[in-house]
């Protein structure tokens, strides 16, 4: 275990998978199942090198996806 990377937060980061979404070239990918650490107080994530570098050796060669996803952009909120 180890200490968040938020100073002054007290939490400790714990291993997870998590849904990791990258652009690459211009492209939205989502990638399910990436063992990231994970703050079990404030939710900040660290992807360990392992994990980028896993990541970007499978972007190169992606081959089919698992499935797709809807992407939507949110309208800019009103300011005040
Ligand atoms: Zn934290």
């Amino acid at each position: 275990m180890k200490n968040c990377s938020i100073r002054q937060c007290p939490g400790q980061c714990e291993e997870r998978r998590i849904t990791h979404v990258v652009k690459y070239h211009g492209e939205v990918i989502v990638l399910e199942n990436v063992p990231a650490e994970v703050c079990s107080e404030c939710g900040e994530v660290l992807l360990p090198l392992s994990s980028a570098e896993a990541i970007e050796t499978m972007l190169k060669n992606p081959g089919k996806p698992i499935r797709t996803a809807p992407v939507y952009q949110v309208p800019d909120a009103a300011s005040a």
